[in-house]
């Protein structure tokens, strides 16, 4: 084990010489992970930093406490909010991701051989370098030339651009402190601005089972403002409630066409799950559509 920093934040515990990582921002749920070592530690201007190395789910991006993304389960989410709007779009040349840190979704849209630009806008430098170093399960070390990296708020950016993107992929943390206003009405709809006239985006709208509240916001918001709009869903067992949701708003059609090509280095995504993964279950059908 590395040497253990010398304040411990409080949702990393030492009991009885094991470490163990507790997610507990629900009142009455806690969720805990037990802990080989402390990669990395640090406070950025905008969060806690840590990657840790559990035994379940291997590396781990926790900011302030939460789990961001995991060795063994990032790429279900990365692959997902990536190449189902990659699939959809005709021709995506120029690609905006919002957030990301992880780098693990710029890594699945730089597999597409047609996109000439990925601009990736994320507030906080400190993830983007400790998960290039330390999280290269995920973030495979990204050095693609295409990748633009912008440090700066999105919720700024977002506003001084105009029919600019074919697609943007909103990948924020869960709607509070800085990627509060990736959730907002505002937001979405300087994200429309900035898509061109046949773009589309996407973002991951939380979970069904203990987010249904922010999932039918988010999608009332989507559906008021693109002409298409739908939902789909994956599961990611570090998630809360393992299922987990994404929403989709288009200003053309939503087809999947035959002849697009899906990267053949995927672990999740394939032609079946791109169709499967829009069928959704009773609960959510009655709430949402
Ligand atoms: N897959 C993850 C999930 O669902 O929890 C999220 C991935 S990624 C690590 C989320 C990133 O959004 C973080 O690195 C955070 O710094 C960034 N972020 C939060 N608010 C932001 C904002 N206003 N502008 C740009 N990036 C933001």
């Amino acid at each position: 084990m590395n040497s253990l920093p010398k304040q411990l934040p409080p949702y990393i515990k030492n009991e009885n010489g094991e470490l163990w990582l507790t997610e507990d921002e629900r009142e009455n749920l806690k969720i805990s992970y037990r802990i080989k070592d402390i990669i990395f530690s640090d406070q950025s201007p905008f969060q806690h930093v840590m990657i840790l190395d559990s035994y379940d789910f291997g590396r781990m991006l926790v900011l302030d406490g939460v789990i961001q993304t995991t060795s063994i389960d990032g790429h279900i989410y990365n692959e997902m909010i990536s190449h189902v709007p990659l699939q959809f779009h005709p021709s995506p040349k120029k690609v905006l991701i919002i957030g990301g840190g992880d780098c693990g979704a710029a890594r699945e849209v730089a597999k597409y051989k047609e996109v000439e630009e990925i601009h990736m806008v994320e507030i906080d430098e400190m993830v983007v370098n400790v998960c290039k170093e330390h999280l290269t399960d995920v973030s495979g070390n990204l050095s693609d030339p295409r990748v633009k990296f912008m440090y700066t708020d999105g919720v700024a950016f977002i506003k001084e651009h105009a029919n600019t993107y074919d697609v943007i992929i909103i990948d924020s943390s869960d709607p509070v402190g800085p990627a509060k206003e990736l959730f907002s009405y505002e937001f979405y709809s300087n994200v429309y601005r900035a898509l061109k006239d046949d773009g589309l985006m996407v973002c991951q709208s939380q979970s069904p089972i203990f987010h249904m509240d922010v999932l039918k916001q988010t999608h009332a918001n989507i559906n008021k403002l693109f002409p298409y709009s739908t939902i789909y869903t994956a599961t990611v067992p570090t998630y809360p409630g393992g299922l987990w949701s994404f929403t989709i708003g288009s200003k053309i059609p939503l087809s999947l066409s035959e002849s697009k090509l899906m990267p053949t280095d995927t672990k999740y995504v394939n032609a079946d799950v791109l169709k499967q993964c829009f069928q959704l279950p009773q609960f959510m059908k009655q709430q949402l559509l």
